[in-house]
Formats: C-alpha cells, structure tokens, sequence
C-alpha cells in the first residue's frame, strides 16, 4: 500500500483520508490550524452559532450514507420544511417564494411582464458562446428583471460572487447542459423532474452540536494520522515526494493537495510558476458572518422558512440572512430567535478595519426589512478573509495547467473546494471518487 500525504485538514482533505484509510492506505494529514478549515461552530451554553456554513444538503444519499458510517445518525437534525420557502427584498420589502408554480405566479417579486418573460423560455434561441457568464447566459433564457431579483441574490448567496465574471459551465454545468441537449432550461428541468428517482429524497440538515460536528468527527476517527503543523515546503526527489513542515521533514510515495489555491502556489512555484501564477490568481473575497440572537418578543414576522436574500440592485450591505431558529430551532434557547446575517463577497470587499462598521449597518438593514425594533442580545462574527473562490470566465486555463501538472508529476494530485466545488458534498463526493483513483 502506498503512503500518501493529505495536504490541508479541512472537510476535502479529512474525508479524503478517512476514504483512503477504508481502502487500507497508510494517510497522514497535515493541517496547521483547526482541522475543518471553512466549517465553524461556536457554542455558547445552548446557543450554537455556525459561523461559516449553515446546512448541508445531500441529493443523492451519498453524504448521509458516510454520516451514517461515522455513527453521526443521533446527531443529525434535518430541516422539516422550512427550507422550501425563500424570500428575497424587493424594494426593501420580503418576498416569499415557494419551488411551485401557484407560488411563481402570485408572487410580487417580479412583474407580470418579467414573469411573462420566463415563459417564452423555450422559445428562445440558444447561445453559441462556449465561455459566458452566467448573468449572460441566465438573462438570454429568462431576461433581465428574473436575473436581477431571482439569479443575482441566489447565486450570490452562495457564492459571494459577480454572475457577470461566474462561468457558466463551472457553476451551472447542469443547465448549460439543458440548453445545448433540450434548447430549454424548463423542458430539461422538467425531462429531469419526470426520470428523477424519487427513493433519493433531497436532505438538508445539521447537526446537534453545529456543523463543525462534521470535521470533529473525522478528526477524531483519523487522530492516528492528523498532524497538527504547518506545510512549508514540498520537494519531488526521485520516487517519492519530500514533505517539510515548521517542525519536521516527511517522505511519501503520493502526494494529495487540499491546500488553498494560494497555499499551494507558493510551495509548487519552483516546479511550475504557469500554475502557481494561476493559482494565485484564484479570487477568494472576504465574507463576514454574524451570528445575532434576539428575544421572542421583539421578532415580529413570522420566521417559518429558510431566511431573506437581498440583490445587488437593491443597494444593501447586507447579501441575507438565515433564519436559523427556523430551520434548527435546538440551536437556540427557548423564548430567543437566532438568524446568521452575511456580508462582504465580490461586490463589497470588507476590510479587516472595517468590521465594526459593517456589522452595525448589516444590523441595521437586518432590522428595517424585519420590523425590528429591539437591538440583538447576542453579537457574534466571524471574519473569513479568503472565503470562497470564484470559478471566473476563464476557469479553463486553471484547469488545463493543473491537469498538465499532474501528467508530468503522476505522484502527486491536486484537489480542494476550487477544483471540486464549494459545497461541503460537493467536496465530499470528489474526495471519495479521488481516493478511489489514487491507487
Ligand atoms: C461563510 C461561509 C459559508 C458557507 N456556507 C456553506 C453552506 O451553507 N453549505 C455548504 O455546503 N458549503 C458552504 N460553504 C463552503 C464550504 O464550507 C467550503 O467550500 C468547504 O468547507 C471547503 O473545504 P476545503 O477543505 O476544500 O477547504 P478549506 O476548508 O479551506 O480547508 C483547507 C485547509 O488547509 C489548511 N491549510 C492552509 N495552509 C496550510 C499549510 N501550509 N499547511 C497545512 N494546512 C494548511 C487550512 O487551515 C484549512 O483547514 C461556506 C463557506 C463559507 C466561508
């Protein structure tokens, strides 16, 4: 069996050594800070606040099915159906929106012109760009207002980014693929809904204790294996690779990086300056995420649903809110209500001096689409400098350089929420297909 290293503790690189040490490899992981990188859980008597994600939704089983292997079913906590209700701001006001059609046609999120629009989708001819941005894209199929109110704020949500510079076929790869085999994105949806397996229900939950239960879990299952240290310098001698950290150095028959883009650039730059000026080049924005508890009495809307998306166009610091006491209502104590407020991504870069200032104004445009009149009894943040990386127009030159590094060093394979994708399952699924391809 090979020895391999996993570069980089968080949720790619945990679960890609718990699935190498299932096939029976000899895994040793290097992480230099808190194993789960991204995923954070701060718990304060029976407040649990989650101030990186917030959920995880699993489509397919497949996540579940390991959650399951790690005996985490006790834990899990799984939204009812507060989930399927969203609401985005339109000039300032809450927009509900449920995924059904009664819900499309009455709601004021958009006119009657734009809703209209949406329905000529079919009809519409197709692009005939390879590489288009998705707010391109989405306003040929759909028109501008669905892109500004519907588009815009979801994919912003998720992540933090510019739908003019996000790719299309990295972030949409499904609905690309609609357009170019139905020539619609409705018909495909549609096509999709009709084959869907429907013993797959989709899930999204957490956990008792927050989501950092996740990462603590497979840290603890892989104690034998984590070093806790930094990665300063990789070296490719003959056969092997050369591992040096801030207190030793290591050698490996196989090397799997689950750094960040920029971590890794700096260590491959001797061997490969095309790649490593690609990868730092990788845009992570800042996202801060704030944690604000209130007392029952001073929430007066009903909060049964996912939370508030706020678009661009609407002029707000705020991107949304998450309604956690909706959706995991054990996180909070009774008589409070909990919600995850977000900020900073692409468009408004937030310093680290500016924290302070943000975090008030995000409060205070939290209250006024609310109706809030009380200030929040509990305050918390966390500030992620590199948030998320953003699969830009473009992508493609990133993911041929790494491809030709990895034929020319075979030992050693590439990985990470930039190249998997940036949900959690998204990571988790690539892990366990790289770990199966490792040897
Ligand atoms: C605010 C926020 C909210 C999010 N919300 C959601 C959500 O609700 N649902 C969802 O599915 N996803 C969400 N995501 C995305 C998701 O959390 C991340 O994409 C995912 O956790 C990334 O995992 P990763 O292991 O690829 O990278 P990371 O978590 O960045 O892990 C990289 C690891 O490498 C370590 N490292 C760095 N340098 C070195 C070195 N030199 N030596 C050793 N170790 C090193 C770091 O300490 C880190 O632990 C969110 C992300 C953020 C920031």
């Amino acid at each position: 069996m090979p020895s391999i290293a996993v570069l980089g503790g968080g949720i790619s690189g945990l679960a890609a050594a718990w699935f190498l040490k299932q096939r029976g490899a000899e895994v040793t992981i290097f992480e230099k800070g808190t194993p789960g990188g991204a995923i954070r859980t701060k718990v304060k008597k029976s407040l649990v606040l989650d101030l990186g994600p917030n959920s995880l939704r699993d489509k397919s089983g497949e996540l579940l099915q390991l959650i399951f292997e790690l005996g985490l079913k006790e834990e899990l906590l799984v939204i009812e159906k507060a989930f399927k209700t969203r609401s985005i701001v339109r000039n300032g006001k809450m927009q509900f929106l449920k995924p059904s059609l009664a819900s499309f046609l009455s709601t004021d999120l958009l006119s009657l012109k734009a809703k209209l629009r949406v329905f000529t989708e079919p009809f519409q001819p197709s692009g005939t760009e390879k590489e288009e941005s998705i707010g391109s894209f989405l306003r040929r199929r759909v028109g501008k207002e669905a892109v500004n109110y519907l588009a815009d704020p979801i994919l912003s949500g998720i992540y933090a980014g510019d739908i003019e510079k996000l790719c299309k076929t990295e972030i949409l790869p499904e609905l690309t693929r609609y357009e170019s085999d139905y020539k619609s994105l409705i018909i495909g949806m549609l096509f999709k809904n009709k084959t869907k397996n429907y013993s797959q229900k989709e899930t999204v939950f957490n956990f008792r204790n927050g989501m950092q239960t996740l990462p603590n879990c497979l840290a603890e299952k892989l104690s034998s294996e984590l070093i806790h240290t930094k990665v300063t310098c990789i070296k490719f001698m003959n056969n092997h690779i050369k591992v040096t950290t801030e207190d030793d150095d290591y050698s490996f028959d196989q090397v799997l990086s689950c750094l960040p883009a920029h971590v890794l650039s700096s260590l491959i730059f001797e061997y490969a300056p095309d790649l490593s000026n690609h990868l730092e080049k990788i845009h992570y924005p800042a996202v801060l995420s704030t944690c604000v508890t209130y007392s029952n009495k001073d929430i007066p809307n009903n909060t049964d649903a996912f939370g508030f998306l706020v678009p661009r166009i609407e002029g707000f610091d705020l991107l949304g809110a998450i309604w956690k006491s909706s959706i995991f209502p054990s996180h909070t104590p009774e008589g409070q209500k909990q919600f995850t407020l977000l900020a900073g991504g692409v468009h408004k870069a937030i310093k680290k001096s500016e924290i302070a200032k943000t975090q008030n104004k995000i409060i205070k445009e939290f209250s006024s689409i609310m109706n809030i009149n009380a200030d929040p009894i509990d305050i918390d943040h966390l500030y992620w400098e590199k948030a998320i990386p953003q699969q830009n127009l473009g992508y493609w030159k990133i993911r041929s350089a790494v491809s030709n590094f990895m034929k020319i060093h075979k030992n050693f394979t590439i990985g990470g929420n930039y190249l998997w994708g940036v949900s959690i399952p998204d990571c988790i699924k690539q892990a366990k297909l790289t770990a199966q391809q490792l040897f």
